[in-house]
């Protein structure tokens, strides 16, 4: 029988992250990794070939190695930022993780291509036998989320089969110029379809986007980790404080954070019902908005011959033009859950948009604090967002948990040299003789109990 401290179901970005924590955190655990991929990385193994992060490569990955080259895109949509890794760069990344930091630490043992079945058990998907591990510890389970991807992904309504219809990741193979292109799905990976098209010379008046849903989006400028971004990353921050602070009402604080460029949107128009954290920068907002036939019908119930009916109303289309499946919706499991759980952890997200930065901190919270009720105040679950309003709850949670962290010097010392957590750094190291930054600190120190009070206020009215 196989023996481990930690058994960690699930070998994706979360399980990379709390591992390499965890070995860093403790001297001889061991750990056992069951993923059904044949290497690590998750769902980045079947994403599509021009996906890229949504944020900057300096905080994704595992604390221990630096995934980003330091330089900033030259060309493109990102040209001027921080460059964001492709998906091909973020699977070379961990496999070279796993085979040079945590194989060779003697600690990990990594069963890839193998189910986990329940009750210690898994099953390798390649020759069908059986193993029965003996867990010391606990177990560690990562696939609450429930991760979804459109290569993985049915979509809910039905399409004739004269209709050439295809997820976004077989765009590459298109060979015969179709006559146009019927994009379905509003989130990232519908704008991601569109940006590419545009990107490859495809006029925009060949391109129909169905979006059900308009979103608040992040614009990527406010997720620039160096002291060069300081006004537009931490000025965001003192932005969203004041923000909600001098809010009237719920309303009110939406105008508030549009008007201080916390939150963005495509049609200025449109008020938007969902909040998903899709990041985007000027210039995929201005290739966006050069789309003119966006269809706001609801969402797509059946595609026939020759018309594609939505809940309200329908369009024309034909079997010259191919429709693009964008529809499938990153996590599919929005109810959280306390993370620890006795003799199981289920990671989740504790600082808003950062899930490799929670699970590397929650591993530290597991590996240096003992009492349950602790480890669990420090560490409460900020729900991922679906509807616009769940920005309010979000920023709330994110702030207590901001609050609990620095209430402790070892953590405060130890978010200061995670590679994973670029802001904390970004505050400590402002400095002291500029103005406009020392300015921008101040706005939000002075912002953040008002802004507290008013979001609990908000919550009231929500519920
Ligand atoms: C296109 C895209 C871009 C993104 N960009 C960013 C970004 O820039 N910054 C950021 O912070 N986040 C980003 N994210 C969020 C991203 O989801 C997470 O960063 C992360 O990759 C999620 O990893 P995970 O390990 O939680 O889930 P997954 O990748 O889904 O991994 C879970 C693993 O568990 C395995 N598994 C499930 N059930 C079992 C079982 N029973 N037995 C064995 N194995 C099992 C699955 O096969 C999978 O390998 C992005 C997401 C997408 C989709």
């Amino acid at each position: 029988m196989l023996e481990t401290d930690y058994l960690i179901i699930g070998g994706g970005a979360t399980a990379m992250a709390f591992v390499d924590t965890l070995l860093s955190e403790t001297e001889e655990d061991q750990i056992l990794i069951i993923d059904r991929n044949h290497q690590p990385g998750g769902h980045w193994n079947k994403a599509y070939p021009f996906v890229r992060l949504h944020q900057p490569s300096s905080f994704y990955g595992v604390s221990s190695s630096e995934l980003s080259k330091g330089i900033k895109d030259q060309v493109g949509f990102n040209a001027g930022f921080f460059e964001l890794a492709s998906g091909a760069a973020v699977k070379a990344y961990f496999d070279d993780v796993m085979r040079h930091r945590f194989l060779p630490s003697g600690r990990v043992q990594y069963f890839p291509m193998s189910n986990y079945d329940g009750d210690g058990k898994f099953t390798s998907l390649l020759t069908g036998k059986q193993e029965a591990v003996k867990i010391n510890k606990k177990i560690v389970d990562t696939t609450y989320l429930q991760t979804r991807i459109p290569a993985t992904h049915e979509p809910n309504f039905e399409v004739d089969e004269s209709i050439p219809f295809i997820p976004i990741n077989q765009l590459v193979d298109i060979t015969e110029p179709p006559e146009g292109f019927v994009v379905i799905g509003g989130g990232k990976t519908g704008m991601d379809a569109c940006v590419w098209l545009l990107d490859n010379q495809v006029p925009a008046e060949r391109i129909s986007w169905i979006v059900s849903r308009d979103s608040w989006l992040l614009d990527r400028k406010t997720t620039q980790p160096s002291q060069e971004f300081f006004e537009s990353t931490i000025g965001n921050m003192a932005a969203q404080f004041e923000s909600v602070a001098q809010a009237d009402s719920i309303p009110d604080l939406f105008r508030l954070l549009e008007q201080n460029g916390v939150l963005t949107r495509i049609d200025p128009t449109v008020t938007p019902t969902m909040f998903h954290g899709a990041t985007v920068c000027q210039k995929e907002l201005d290739m966006l908005r050069s789309i003119e036939k966006i269809i706001r019908l609801g969402r797509v119930q059946r595609i026939t011959e020759s018309e594609i009916i939505l809940d309200h109303g329908k369009v024309p289309t034909s079997k010259n033009r191919i429709h693009v499946d964008c529809t499938a919706s990153a996590i599919s499991n929005l109810e959280i859950t306390p993370i620890f759980q006795g003799d199981r952890i289920i990671p989740q997200t504790i600082r808003s948009y950062q899930p490799l930065f929670s699970a590397s901190l929650i591993a530290y919270i597991e590996s240096n604090f003992d009492n349950e009720d602790k480890k669990n105040g420090l560490c409460q679950v900020v729900p991922l967002p679906n509807h616009d309003t769940d920005w309010i709850r979000m920023l709330a949670i994110f702030m207590t948990n901001q609050y609990s962290w620095g209430q402790h010097k070892s953590i405060r010392k130890w978010l200061l040299g995670n590679r994973l957590d670029g802001f904390s750094q970004l505050i400590a190291q402002a400095d002291r003789s500029d103005p406009v930054k020392q300015d921008i600190i101040k706005r939000m120190r002075n912002n953040i109990m008002p802004a507290m009070v008013k979001l609990q206020q908000f919550m009231k009215e929500l519920k």
